[in-house]
């Protein structure tokens, strides 16, 4: 049987209509399929490759550290001197009050390590989400999702979920001394990019303090530049007390953390001890990824001009009676056509011009377009031309 066949007879799907795209390799902003054929990524793997594909540095890291060793024993026990270092860098960015880093697997499994530290060190059981969130598809994660569509055949979920509308900020009253934390992401991604407004933010912050209930921002998608600074709670001047990442984190191979002070750290440690633990958390390939494209990206950052790129895309993309809105943080540009219909098609099209764009969870009628940050402007332009026109073409098709 092909290749496709096999894809469908052997692995287990998560939908009934996957993109089913034969890939072979990658490099820079490409990635490349049957017959050599070369699609621009526009979703890097859903705002994983912020350098893009195949980077060299990145490659002799994991090679490296693949002679050295690969697992040795399950996390925490022994000193790898690559964890270590990791870590070192990723404090010495972030600073006060982040003292130490909790390595995990994958965005999801962070999410819960950041909700059982709030509920450890809290002794509260109360976890406030907002209304349009998406933190991952663990039991615990999933239970924070208001979407019932996503939640109802799984439940009994986690109690004790308070979920308040976003930028809301008469809502957050409803945070009180039984919430143990309040989880939020800076900037929505699966909801379409939707930006907290700065205001918002800062009374949660606020809210917070007051109550006692810690606050945790889930940078697991806007986090490494992607929106325009290395994270995006810099851009608010609001700092929480977990930060939760994921995605860039790995520079491509598989890796979470959360990150939060040592005074609360340490409750992990104790009664029980071994409150948190996994078996892969941290691996050594994956922190050794990620730490050189860590250390590239602070190095190439201001270059990357990420703000400006997203500019230039905005302003290239034409009005359009389709178009409903163009929202963006960055290079997390969502544009919102005016039903789903219409942004299913655009991505077919767009797919058959070999340009790969994607649509977001919570708003399948929002084309995404979250590039490697390393594009260049003349790809921007291109994108931005195929876009308008296939718009211009889907309208004409419409009107037959
Ligand atoms: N939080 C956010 C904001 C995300 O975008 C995602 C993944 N899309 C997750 C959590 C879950 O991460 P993972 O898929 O690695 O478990």
């Amino acid at each position: 049987m092909s290749l496709r066949g096999d894809f469908f007879s052997y692995l287990a799907q998560t939908s009934q209509s996957p993109l089913g795209l034969e890939i072979e390799s990658a490099q820079g902003q490409v990635l490349i399929g049957k017959n050599q054929r070369r699609y621009i990524d526009l979703i890097s793997g859903i705002s994983v490759s912020n350098l893009g594909h195949h980077v060299p540095e990145i490659i002799k890291a994991i090679e490296e550290q693949l002679h050295k060793h690969t697992h040795v024993l399950v996390y925490g026990e022994l000193i790898q001197d690559v964890q270590v270092a990791f870590a070192k860098a990723l404090i010495q960015e972030l600073r006060e009050p982040f003292e130490q880093v909790f390595f995990v697997n994958s965005g999801s499994e962070a999410v819960e390590g950041a909700l059982k530290l709030a509920k450890r060190y809290t002794h509260r059981h109360e976890i406030v989400a907002f209304e349009g969130a998406y933190h991952g598809s663990t039991h615990g994660a999933l239970s924070l999702i208001s979407d019932e569509n996503y939640t109802r055949p799984f439940r009994p979920l986690l109690p004790s979920i308070r979920r308040l509308r976003f930028n809301n900020i008469d809502d957050l009253k409803e945070i009180s001394s039984d919430t143990a934390a309040v989880i939020v992401e800076p900037v929505q991604g699966e909801a379409g990019v939707r930006p907290a407004k700065p205001a918002f933010l800062e009374a949660l912050r606020e809210r917070c303090n007051e109550t006692g209930a810690l606050l945790i921002f889930d940078e697991i998608q806007t986090g490494f530049g992607r929106t325009g600074s290395l994270f995006a709670f810099q851009q608010y001047h609001v700092i929480p007390d977990i930060l939760v990442l994921g995605k860039a984190l790995g520079g491509g191979l598989p890796l979470g953390a959360f990150i939060a002070s040592r005074q609360m750290m340490e409750k992990l440690t104790y009664k029980p001890p071994m409150g948190h633990i996994t078996t892969f958390g941290g691996h050594p390939l994956s922190c050794a990824a990620g730490l050189a494209a860590f250390k590239l990206l602070l190095k190439k950052f201001p270059d990357l001009k990420v703000k400006e790129k997203s500019h230039l895309f905005q302003y290239l993309i034409k009005k359009h009676p389709f178009i409903k809105e163009v929202r963006a943080s960055g290079l997390l540009i969502g544009m919102e056509l005016i039903n789903e219909e219409i942004t299913q098609k655009l991505i077919h099209l767009l797919l058959e011009n070999n340009i790969i764009a994607d649509w977001f969870l919570f708003s399948p009628q929002t084309l995404r377009i979250a590039p490697p940050l390393t594009i260049d402007n003349e790809t921007i332009i291109f994108v931005a031309n195929t876009i308008n026109q296939l718009l211009m073409h889907l309208e004409k098709y419409e009107q037959r």
